[in-house]
């Protein structure tokens, strides 16, 4: 088979590099060919998992905002962004029929707050405008000659029957192209496709990859993930609280499959599915609104952040979890002790903040509800007058020995060490990646392989939540498509 651009991948940046490259290539009197070759059985399959199913599928910002949110080769970045900008993206999915609406801190999602839409909108536009996009087509290798690549695929098609079981078809193709477009996304999420071919078929060419680690993924309390026996108990004892009789909430079922053997080993690594301890479970489910956490690397301040951080079967994770974890699992992998402080109550001096609990402890003792109730309970009840009641046992068990006198301080100084981390099999995003040094940023073009060229988070290239990576992929991905498609203009 022949094409004059072949992408691998058909995620968010392969699909728009597909995008960039047949407007391109329609504007030339010859023409040419696009085809994207996607191992899954249906492309976008990680574009429909994120934001929560809604997409937030960049965000407004202009460059000096939007870039401080680049966390790695911001300049790298920039003639993508600049080329199409998150208001060209808004324009383009507005003008191939899904229309946005932009939400707190400038994220843009579909209106009708459905990802699926997006695939839908990229498909159908690549389709409109000649792309071919084959699916369950696996490239398992790539070469290069002087007249262009070739590339070995595995392509799977199940048939489903209504009364007989499927049948699976494994057909072996050859696919030629005088441009090729790897955009084969990172290691995270396995299940989306994504599991890291384009570092192979990136080395082969003698490129250099940044070392891989997971980011934007949650953070694993000391204890969250294996037993330990806590004064809990004694406070279950002096408390019967809502939930179960035993204070404790229903376990879920988890199906998340463990990492394939081929993905790195990182030290600090703690699978997602492993099970949550008392303690843990004593923390998960509750979600602290604007707090303050300020992450510790080897007893020195490295980051503070303001917002909400949500307890989950992985451990850290919310907004908070999130902006924290990079640094976090960098430094937890490179043998640094980690810990992070909770500020529950960042808006109150803590002298103010104690004479409060005194005036509550006075109002709960002389409650006449309380004769004759146990200390323990007692005190229970004074620290769900300041948290989340859900959360007491939790804190206290990791305070075990706060009292009246200290508690404003305990509040204030919530600290946790953090063992490890949960890891691509969970992550929002890879870091590290392909060298951007090896890669013309102007066009995305390979400086070592004529013709070859990298997009989307296969790249050295990861930013936070809110729209910023999907953005940098688009972004990336369409620069990619063009660069391409004016090469082949050029040479015919
Ligand atoms: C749960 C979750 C939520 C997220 N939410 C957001 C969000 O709301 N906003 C945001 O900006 N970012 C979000 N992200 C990050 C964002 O989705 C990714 O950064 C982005 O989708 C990466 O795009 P990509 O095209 O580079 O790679 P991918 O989307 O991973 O696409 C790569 C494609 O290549 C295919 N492929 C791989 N190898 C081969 C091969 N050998 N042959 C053929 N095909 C191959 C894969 O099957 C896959 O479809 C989220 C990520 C996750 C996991």
């Amino acid at each position: 088979m022949k094409s004059d651009i072949v992408i691998i991948g058909g995620g968010a940046s392969g699909l728009m590099a597909a995008i960039g490259a047949a407007l391109q290539l329609n504007q030339t009197e010859n023409g040419g060919t696009v085809t994207v070759l996607e191992k899954m059985p249906k492309a976008g399959r990680k574009i429909m998992v994120t934001g929560k199913g809604r997409c937030n599928f960049t965000n407004v910002k202009d460059w000096s905002a939007f870039s401080e949110h680049i966390r790695t080769n911001t300049n790298f970045v920039s003639p993508a962004f600049h080329n199409l900008t998150p208001e060209d993206l808004v324009a383009f999915f507005k003008s191939n029929g899904l229309p946005s609406e932009i939400e707190r801190g400038d994220r843009a999602y579909p209106k009708s707050r459905k990802s699926g839409d997006v695939v839908d909108a990229l498909v159908r536009t690549a389709t409109m405008h000649g792309v071919k996009i084959v699916t369950g087509c696996e490239v398992r290798s790539v070469e290069a000659s002087p007249k262009g690549f070739k590339l070995e695929c595995i392509k799977t098609t199940v048939k489903e029957f209504k009364f007989k079981p499927s049948e699976t078809k494994v057909e072996h193709l050859d696919y030629f192209a005088s441009k090729l477009i790897v955009a084969t996304g990172g290691l995270s999420y396995p299940g989306s496709g994504s599991t890291g071919d384009g570092y192979v078929f990136a080395e082969q060419f003698g490129h250099k990859i940044e070392t891989l680690f997971p980011s934007l993924t949650a953070l694993v309390p000391a204890g969250y993930k294996s037993d330990k026996s806590p004064l809990v108990e004694e406070m279950k004892m002096a408390f019967r609280g809502p939930r179960n009789k035993f204070g404790e909430r229903p376990r879920k079922e988890k199906t998340i499959k463990p990492l394939p053997d081929s993905y790195p080993k990182l030290k600090g690594h703690i699978e997602r599915v492993t099970p949550v301890s008392k303690f843990g479970s004593l923390l998960e489910g509750n979600t602290l609104e604007n707090v303050q956490m300020t992450l510790y690397i080897d007893g020195n301040e490295a980051q503070t952040e303001f917002g909400d951080i949500e307890f989950t079967d992985g451990g850290l994770e919310g907004p908070l979890g999130f902006m924290v974890s990079r640094k976090a699992v960098w430094a937890i992998m490179n043998d640094s002790k980690v810990s992070v402080v909770i500020d529950m109550k960042p808006a109150v001096e803590l002298s103010q903040l104690d004479d409060d609990i005194h005036n509550r402890w006075k109002e709960v003792q002389e409650d006449p509800r309380s004769a004759g109730a146990p200390f323990q309970k007692l005190f229970r009840i004074l620290l769900g007058k300041l948290i989340p009641w859900d959360l007491t046992l939790g804190f206290l068990d990791s305070n075990p020995n706060v009292s009246v006198d200290t508690l404003a301080s305990a509040l204030k100084n919530w600290k946790m060490d953090i063992e490890g981390f949960v890891g691509f099999e969970r992550a929002v995003v890879t870091a590290g990646g392909i060298s951007t040094d090896e890669i013309v940023a102007k066009t995305l073009e390979s400086k070592k392989q004529p013709g070859l060229y990298f997009t989307g988070e296969v790249l050295d290239m990861d930013c936070d939540t809110g729209g910023y990576n999907l953005q940098a992929c688009f972004a990336t991905g369409f620069l990619a498509g063009q660069s391409a498609a004016k090469e082949i203009s050029t040479q015919q």
